[in-house]
C-alpha cells in the first residue's frame, strides 16, 4: 500500500490549494439557511458513529454513511453536508489506526468527500432542487440522483487514485465497488425516511431510524468479528496439519514461518532457538525474505525475546511507543505491532518466536492466542523430526564409527552406478582399505583400544575425503570410499595419499592401568585396493569384489601399506 513520497505530497498539495478555499467559496455562493441545532448534531452524531464502527463483509470493510448524508443534503444543502463529512472523517482515521507517516491518506480522504459533495450537491441544485423541499417528487427524484452522483463521483477518483498510485486494483468494476452501489439500494430509502421524518417530527427521527440502524451495524460487526476468528482458527488448524506431514527440521522451520507470515500482516519474523539457556537466532525473515542476523545471548537477553523469556509469558504490543524502552532491539526501526510467544515442550520453553507489523494494531488478543497455539503444534512437529531423523541415521550409519553401514552403502553404490549407465557419471571409483594386522593390536592393547583406533580412523577419512564421496565402513576393520567421476589414476593418488597419511598419524587410545587411565599412542597401516568402472566392470557388486581382489592380491600379498589396483 506504499506511496511514492511524490504522491504524497501531491496529495498534499491538492488539498490544501483546494479543500480550505473551496470550503470557503461554497460557504459563500450556497450558504446554510437557518440551522436548527438539535438536528444538525443528531446528523452529525449519526454520521460519526456510522463511520466510527463500520462493518466487513466478505473482506470488505462498508461504511454505509450515504443514507445521512442524502438526509443532511436534502435539508440543509452542500456546506452543511460537506462539514458534516469532513467531520466524519476523523473517526474513520482512527478506525483504520492512521498515523502519522500515512497522514496523506486521512486528507486524501478529506479530498475526495470535498470533491463528492461538491459534485454531486451542486449538480442537483443546478437541475433545479430547492434545498428543504417538501414535496415527495422532488424528494425522492432529485434524491436519487444525487445519490448515483455522488456514488460514481466516488468511484471514480477512487479507482483514478489506485491507477496513479500503481496499487492494486480490480479494474473499474470491482467487488469493492459492487457493494458500494448494493449498498446504495438499500440506504437510499432510509435517507429519504430519515429526512422526511425529520421534517415531520424532528430530532425523535433519530431514535426512529438512526438508533436502529446503529444496532444492526454492531450485530453485523459482532458477526463479522466471530467469522474473522473461525478463519483464522480455521488457518491455524489447517498449518497444524501441515506441520505435522513434514519430517525434516529445516522444512518445518520454513513452512513455520512463512505460514506465520501469510496468516497475519507480518513484516518481520524471528525464531529463537534456546539450548542450555543459550539464545540464538534460528531464522530470521523480512518481508518473507530470509536474512542473516547475528546477535549474542547477552544481546538478545536484553531484547523483547529476552522479556519473554525471563517472564515465560507471550506478549501483545501494538505500537513502538509500548515497547520503545526495551533497549537494544534487533527489530528494524519502523516496526511497531509485535508478537512474542514462547515455543514449549513439556513445560519447558526451547524457543521463541517473535513477529512484527510495520502497522500499529496489527495483531489482535485472540490472535496472539492463534499464535501459542501454533507454536505448540510446531515444538511437538520439531520433536517429531528429531526422532524420524535419529531413526533414519540410526538404520543406516554404523553405531560405532557413525559411518555409513553396509546396507546404505549397497543403496548408494547402485544409485551411483546408474548414473554412469545413464551418462550422469562419466566414471565411477571404488577404494577398499582394510588395516593391516589388526588382531595384533586387539591382542596387545585389547578390543576397547582397537574400537579407538577405528573410530579414529573414520574421522580421518571423513576428514581427507568427505568432500570426494560415499565413506562407509564395509565390516570389521575394512572400510569403502565410493568416488563418482573419479578416473583410476585419481584414485590411485588419493589412496595413496590416504595410505601415507594414515601411517603417518599415530592414534590414541586409552587403556586403563589398575584405576588410572592412559593414553598411548598407536600406529597403524593400511592396505587398499582400487577399482574403476566402467573400465573394469559395469556392476555395482562386481566393483566391490574388484576392489577387494585388488586389496588382497595386489597389497596384502605383497607385503602390505601399500596400494593396489585392480588389473583383469
Ligand atoms: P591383515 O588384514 O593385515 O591380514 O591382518 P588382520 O589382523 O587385520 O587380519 P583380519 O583382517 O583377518 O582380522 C581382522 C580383525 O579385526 C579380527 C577382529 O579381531 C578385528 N575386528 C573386526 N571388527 C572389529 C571391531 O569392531 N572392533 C575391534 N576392536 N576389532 C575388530
Ligand atoms: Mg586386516
Ligand atoms: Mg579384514
Amino acid at each position: 500500500m506504499d506511496i511514492s513520497k511524490r504522491t504524497q505530497r501531491l496529495i498534499w498539495a491538492l488539498w490544501v490549494v483546494i479543500v480550505p478555499a473551496g470550503m470557503y467559496f461554497v460557504y459563500q455562493f450556497a450558504p446554510p439557511g437557518q440551522i436548527d441545532w438539535p438536528i444538525l448534531l443528531g446528523f452529525t452524531a449519526l454520521a460519526v458513529l456510522t463511520t466510527y464502527f463500520p462493518f466487513k463483509v466478505a473482506g470488505t470493510t462498508i461504511f454505509l454513511v450515504q443514507w445521512i448524508n442524502l438526509a443532511i443534503f436534502l435539508k440543509y444543502g452542500v456546506f452543511l453536508e460537506m462539514l458534516v463529512m469532513q467531520l466524519a472523517i476523523i473517526p474513520l482515521a482512527f478506525r483504520l489506526k492512521i498515523s502519522y507517516s500515512d497522514f496523506y491518506r486521512a486528507l486524501f480522504n478529506s479530498f475526495m468527500f470535498f470533491m463528492v459533495s461538491i459534485i454531486s450537491g451542486i449538480s442537483v441544485i443546478l437541475i433545479g432542487y430547492q434545498v428543504g423541499s417538501t414535496e415527495l417528487k422532488d424528494i425522492i427524484l432529485f434524491g436519487f440522483i444525487y445519490q448515483i452522483i455522488n456514488m460514481f463521483t466516488n468511484h471514480v477518483i477512487l479507482y483514478l487514485y489506485l491507477v496513479v498510485t500503481r496499487q492494486e486494483n480490480e479494474g473499474f468494476f470491482g467487488t469493492d465497488t459492487l457493494w458500494d452501489y448494493a449498498g446504495l439500494v438499500v440506504t437510499f430509502p432510509f435517507g429519504i425516511m430519515l429526512y422526511l421524518l425529520n421534517v415531520h417530527v424532528g430530532p425523535i427521527a433519530f431514535l426512529l431510524l438512526g438508533v436502529p440502524f446503529l444496532m444492526i451495524t454492531f450485530l453485523v460487526r459482532m458477526y463479522s468479528n466471530s467469522t474473522r476468528v473461525n478463519d483464522d482458527l480455521n488457518q491455524a488448524t489447517e498449518i497444524g496439519h501441515k506441520l505435522a506431514d513434514v519430517v525434516s527440521s529445516d522444512a518445518i522451520i520454513d513452512l513455520f514461518l512463512t505460514k506465520i507470515n501469510k496468516m497475519l500482516p507480518v513484516d518481520y519474523s524471528y525464531i529463537i532457538d534456546i539450548k542450555e539457556g543459550n539464545m540464538m537466532f534460528l531464522k530470521a525473515m523480512e518481508k518473507n525474505i530470509d536474512i542473516e542476523i547475528h546477535h549474542t545471548h547477552e544481546e538478545l537477553i536484553k531484547s523483547i525475546a529476552g522479556e519473554v523469556y525471563k517472564k515465560e509469558k507471550p506478549i501483545l504490543f501494538n505500537k513502538h511507543s509500548e515497547w520503545r524502552n526495551t533497549n537494544l532491539d534487533f527489530l528494524p526501526y519502523d516496526a511497531q505491532s509485535i508478537i512474542s510467544v514462547p515455543i514449549s515442550r513439556n513445560q519447558k520453553m526451547e524457543g521463541i518466536l517473535v513477529i512484527a507489523s510495520r502497522k500499529k494494531f496489527a495483531f489482535e488478543t485472540y490472535q496472539l492466542q492463534i499464535i501459542s497455539l501454533l507454536c505448540s503444534y510446531f515444538a511437538v512437529s520439531l520433536e517429531k523430526a528429531r526422532y524420524v531423523q535419529e531413526a533414519v541415521s540410526k538404520s543406516e550409519r554404523c553405531a560405532l564409527t557413525k559411518l555409513y553401514n553396509y546396507r546404505y552403502l549397497e543403496q548408494q553404490l547402485e544409485l551411483d552406478m546408474n548414473d554412469l549407465l545413464n551418462g550422469k557419471l562419466r566414471q565411477l571409483s571404488l577404494l577398499m582399505m582394510d588395516i593391516d594386522r589388526f588382531k595384533g593390536i586387539n591382542d596387545t592393547y585389547g578390543h576397547q583400544s582397537g574400537n579407538d583406533i577405528l573410530y579414529g580412523l573414520a574421522r580421518l577419512l571423513e576428514k581427507e575425503c568427505e568432500d570426494y564421496g560415499t565413506i562407509a565402513r564395509y565390516g570389521g576393520e575394512e572400510f569403502v570410499v565410493i568416488l563418482p567421476n573419479f578416473s583410476k589414476q585419481q584414485s590411485l593418488q588419493l589412496a595413496e595419499n590416504l595410505r601415507a597419511k594414515i601411517e603417518a598419524t599415530p592414534f590414541e587410545i586409552r587403556t586403563e592401568l589398575g584405576d588410572q587411565q592412559q593414553v598411548t599412542l598407536v600406529n597403524i597401516t593400511t592396505s587398499i585396493g582400487v577399482s574403476t568402472a566402467p573400465e573394469d566392470c559395469d556392476e555395482a557388486m562386481a566393483l566391490i569384489r574388484n576392489a577387494d581382489r585388488a586389496l588382497y592380491i595386489g597389497a596384502k600379498r605383497e607385503g602390505r601399506n601399500r596400494v593396489a589396483e585392480y588389473v583383469k
